[in-house]
């Protein structure tokens, strides 16, 4: 029987991060992942000489966020970021990039004016809210928004929060769109977010990694001291625990340890933890994940000529564009461009049926690309493990049984995607130092 301090489940990013920084603090630890590969929805493999990612991947708040902050205490090796550049807002065919101030919102003539009045009134509005006290985590960004909008405009708004939040404007709290970067004590409420829309340049913290999400998986890896095993094609059945945790199962092994950190769905952790109180497993199983599907285009042609990404408003399903190769020539064979299109689904969906919606909407919107494919890849990938939607439920770091925490998407409710999952590593770490030095 093998003895840990620390059995991380799963070698995702948050994975694989909680298991590099406890690694780092003196810890012993085992990961076991029960797919053949690691890195789960964040790595990179090759599909007829294209690097392929799991998804499109805009890496955000790189100059100040949970990241960097992992980056800077635990990598021996950090990757390289290329600028994400602009994000381009496509709408009736035309291209402009996304208005991220004031000023530039007031000469965004993709939409109507009397659109961007509304819009702007639902901002304040907002802002009003919350100064004078009100819970906006419950009340729905439709709520807020003019019935008058025109379908132009709520299909705008309705992209965002399907690409941010995973759901339609009705399910969307106001408060995920309020996220704010300034966490300091006693400063005003929200001032950053008032900040960004008055003065921002745009998501000029944002990149991708050079060499394709790999290379963030390649820069923990070797980053791992010698105290850190990795065993794949393990997958773990029960997280033996009375009060406290005391080792996991697998198919072939026990292995004993004092701290289990769970990376996996938290809607499944009742079928690994027996006896979890009724209330907290009631919570869990409310949990939505986010579906997405990407479709992968090699082209002959560099038809996408801007640097940054594109929101399409007019497509259906919404598309989002990112010209992978345009961030890494060597992505795609000589000559030749790389683009990703990802989409997000319904709870329920037919797969055949939705590669070909998705796959037409492409082409409705740029009938050229058909003669330029060379490679076609397509993903059915979770982005966020829980949706940070109205009447939904939402996992936490901390459970009921001690020494046993959960990472990931669905854990804490802060930003999304790679940050949200760094954020939770992070939280995971205070708590299981504290818990520490109160022993
Ligand atoms: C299409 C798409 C676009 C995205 N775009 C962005 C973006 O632009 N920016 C951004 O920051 N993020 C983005 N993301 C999200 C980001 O990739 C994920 O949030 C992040 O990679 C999640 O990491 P994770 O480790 O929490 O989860 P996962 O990668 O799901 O890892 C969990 C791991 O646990 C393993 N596991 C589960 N149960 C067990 C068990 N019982 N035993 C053993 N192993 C187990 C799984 O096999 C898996 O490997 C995107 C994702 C997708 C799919």
């Amino acid at each position: 029987m093998d003895n840990y301090d620390v059995v991380v489940i799963g070698a995702g990013i948050s994975g694989l991060l909680s298991a590099l920084a406890l690694s780092k603090e003196g810890k012993s630890v085992l990961i076991l992942e029960k797919e053949n590969y690691i890195g789960g929805v964040c790595r990179s493999y090759d599909i007829n000489g294209y690097r392929i990612d799991t998804g499109p991947h805009a890496i955000t708040r790189l100059s100040n966020g949970p990241l960097k902050k992992l980056m800077d205490r635990y990598f021996d090796v950090i990757p390289q970021f290329v600028p994400f550049g602009k994000y381009y807002v496509r709408i009736d065919n035309e291209i402009k990039p996304f208005a991220w101030n004031i000023n530039a919102w007031l000469s965004f003539d993709l939409l109507p004016k009397t659109d961007r009045i509304l819009i702007m009134k639902c901002l304040f509005n907002a802002f009003y809210l919350l100064t004078i006290g009100k819970d906006l985590s419950t009340v729905p960004l439709s709520d807020l928004l003019s019935s008058k909008i025109s379908i132009k405009g709520k299909r705008f708004i309705n992209w965002l929060c399907y690409f941010m939040v995973g759901t339609s404007i009705e399910n969307t709290s106001v408060l995920r769109f309020i996220d704010n970067k300034t966490n300091k004590e006693n400063s005003i409420r929200y001032i950053g977010k008032i900040y960004d829309l008055f003065i921002s340049e745009g998501a000029l913290d944002q990149g991708y990694p050079r060499g394709g999400l790999q290379s963030i998986i390649n820069s923990i890896l070797t980053s791992f001291p010698k105290n850190v095993d990795i065993k794949t094609n393990e997958k773990v059945l029960k997280i033996d625990c009375n009060e406290k945790v005391e080792g996991v199962i697998t198919e072939e092994n026990y292995y004993e340890c004092d701290t289990v950190i769970y990376s996996g769905s938290a809607s499944k952790l009742p079928y690994l933890v027996d006896d979890l109180p009724e209330e907290y497993v009631k919570n869990l199983v409310t949990i939505k994940n986010v579906n997405s599907l990407t479709i992968w285009l090699g082209l002959t042609k560099k038809l996408f000529k801007n640097y940054g990404s594109q929101m399409w408003i007019d497509s259906d399903p919404f598309a989002w564009l990112v010209p992978t190769s345009n961030y890494d020539p060597n992505l795609a064979p000589p000559g030749n461009q790389l683009a990703s299109f990802a989409f997000i689904l319904p709870d329920k969906f037919n797969e055949s049926k939705m590669k070909k919606k998705a796959f037409n909407a492409i082409v409705e919107i740029q009938p050229e690309i058909e003669r330029h494919i060379d490679m076609t890849h397509y993903q059915y990938l979770i982005p966020e493990k829980a949706s940070w939607s109205i009447n939904s439920g939402f996992g936490d770091v901390k459970t009921p049984i001690t020494n046993l925490y959960c990472v990931g998407t669905d854990t804490i409710k802060r930003s999304a995607g790679v940050s949200r999952a760094a954020y939770s590593v992070l939280r995971c770490l205070e708590l299981v130092m504290s818990n520490e030095k109160s022993r």
